[in-house]
């Protein structure tokens, strides 16, 4: 039998976001800002087992203002 994995992603909608920049201040090690504030996300999987790496993540999303941003998890089979 395969093992099932799933792996994390932090996703920004566009439409939604302001462009502030507050994700960028609760996950610096995630998230970057463009030079118009807007987020800019490390396009690798959130490593589950680095807590900081997941709880920055879950921060952010929390902490998100217009809701824009959420953890996306996609399933594989390896
Ligand atoms: S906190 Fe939310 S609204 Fe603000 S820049 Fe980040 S994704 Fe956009």
């Amino acid at each position: 039998m395969k093992r099932r994995h799933e792996k994390l992603f932090l996703r920004v909608d566009p439409i939604l976001c302001d462009g502030f920049g507050h994700c960028a201040e609760l996950a610096p090690d995630i998230v970057d800002v463009d030079e118009w504030g807007y987020p800019i996300i490390k396009d690798a999987p959130l490593d589950a087992r680095r807590d900081a790496s997941l709880a920055s993540a879950n921060l952010a999303v929390r902490g998100c203002p217009r809701q824009a941003l959420w953890i996306e998890r996609i399933a594989n089979t390896n």
